[in-house]
Formats: structure tokens, C-alpha cells, sequence
């Protein structure tokens, strides 16, 4: 079954949560021309912003992080976005001495072994590079929505990135008030392209070692790093009281 027959639902105030979300792309577009860039995660959310983008001709970038650990169906996306919609993807990845050593002493299942590895492990693949992506822009978009989880019950449309640091940089996100049935209603209504792995019950997908398909009725990010406590399913990436190493990194993606 499709994610689009399981989630798509019209429901009342669609229209103006679209509208506001492209006003919200607008303004964040011409406040920082030219230094502004949306980190995606090549998720539904994040597709449905490049939507936006290219649809209404916004100058923003388009960015994604190639960890090496994302599932084939996750990069085939990439030239996607780029034959759709015109619009060039930059690539970060990890610095490859990094994952060497990293692998070497600690092993390719390292993330199932702790905590202190497994956030090692999206320090390197994610944080860091994250870091490199965001460098030189004062602001960068996300997809993240108040529904995804407890922890970001309470994203604004924009304001200063919650790790302060970095001279102020803003984040932006746009679909903060979207529900997943309006997220997929846009996806239907405007033949987004998407992620096949949303229609096997994947809804939030990262790191193929660090994602699982979740059961009806368990809670949207339960697929996500399953092995651990729910208060920790985050890479840091968007995590307010993130260690020093972090801050630079101050961000968002998967
Ligand atoms: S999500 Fe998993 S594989 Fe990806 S960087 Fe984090 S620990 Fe490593």
C-alpha cells in the first residue's frame, strides 16, 4: 500500500498552511539573498519544500548530506530533484579519514553498542559535514513539523538556530504547522517525487543501519535509532542543549 493511499487526507486550512509556508520561503529568501540554503533530508517533508522552491523560482540552494550509510533509495533522489526540477543538489560527505579510523576501532556496528558511539558515529557522518554545508550562510531551511515528536513539539516557523553560535544563523521551518496527511496531500496533488521507502512504512528515514519500518500505531520517529530511550532520538542536529562539539554543527537533517 502506498504512503499516498495510507496518509494523503485533504483536511480544512491546507490551502492557507501552503500559503503561508511559501510566504514563510519568501521571506526567508529575500531577507538573506544569496546566503540561505535548505538542508535537505530527501524525506517527504524535504521534497515537498523543493517543491516549493522550485515551484514559486525562490533563491535558495538545495543540500543534503551523503553519510555513506543512506539507502540506494534515498541518493537515487538526488538526480531526481535535479532532472524535476532543474535545480542542482551540493553533496556534503564525511571526511573520509574520519570513517577510516572511526570503522577501524570501533567496527561497522558500533552504533548499536552505546550511545556515546552511536552520536560518535553522526558526529562524524552528519555533524561535521553539516557544519561545512552551513558554513558562510546566516540562515538554512529544515522540514521539520511540531507532529514529528514530543521533542519538536514546540518548532517555530523561524528563528535563531536553538544552538545559538554561528553569528545568529536563522532556521527556518516552513511546514511547522503541516500534519503528515497534509504533507502527503501535497505530495499527491503536485507529483512530488518520493522516497519508495515511505511506502514501506518508513515514514522518517536516515542511516540504513539506524532506520526500520514501524508497526501501525507507534509513533512516527519509533523507526529511528529503536534501539535506544525515546528522549535521545536525536542526532544532534536539531537538539537544543547539544555538547560544545556540536554547536557548530547546529542543525537539522534526518
Ligand atoms: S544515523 Fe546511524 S549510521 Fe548514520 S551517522 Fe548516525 S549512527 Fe551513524
Amino acid at each position: 500500500m502506498s504512503a499516498i493511499s495510507l496518509y494523503a487526507r485533504r483536511t480544512d486550512g491546507f490551502d492557507e498552511r501552503v500559503a503561508h509556508a511559501v510566504a514563510v520561503l519568501q521571506s526567508a529568501a529575500a531577507e538573506h539573498a544569496g546566503r540561505i540554503v535548505q538542508a535537505t533530508s530527501l524525506g517527504a517533508e524535504d521534497m515537498v519544500i523543493t517543491d516549493l522552491i522550485a515551484r514559486h523560482g525562490l533563491g535558495i540552494s538545495i543540500a543534503t548530506l551523503d553519510t555513506g550509510k543512506l539507502h540506494l533509495e534515498t541518493m537515487a533522489l538526488i538526480p531526481r530533484i535535479e532532472q524535476r526540477y532543474g535545480l542542482a543538489v551540493d553533496v556534503y560527505q564525511p571526511v573520509a579519514e574520519s570513517v577510516v579510523h572511526f570503522v577501524t576501532m570501533n567496527g561497522e556496528r558500533a552504533m548499536y553498542e552505546s550511545m556515546a558511539l552511536r552520536k560518535a558515529c553522526c558526529a562524524i557522518r552528519k555533524l561535521e559535514p553539516l557544519a561545512r554545508m552551513l558554513a558562510g550562510s546566516s540562515a538554512w531551511v529544515t522540514g521539520l513539523r511540531r507532529e514529528q515528536s514530543d521533542n519538536r513539539g514546540g518548532v517555530p516557523f523561524s528563528g535563531p538556530d536553538a544552538n545559538g553560535g554561528s553569528g545568529g544563523r536563522i532556521k527556518f521551518n516552513p511546514l511547522a504547522d503541516w500534519s503528515w496527511a497534509d504533507v502527503w496531500h501535497y505530495v499527491a496533488a503536485n507529483d512530488v517525487p518520493y522516497n519508495p521507502l515511505h511506502d514501506e512504512f518508513m515514514p522518517s528515514i536516515g542511516c540504513a543501519p539506524c532506520t526500520r519500518a514501524i508497526a501501525v500505531g507507534e509513533p512516527f520517529r519509533a523507526g529511528r535509532w529503536w534501539w535506544e530511550d525515546e528522549k535521545a532520538k536525536e542526532c544532534g542536529l536539531h537538539v537544543k542543549d547539544a555538547p560544545v562539539s556540536e554547536v557548530s554543527a547546529l542543525g537539522a537533517l534526518r
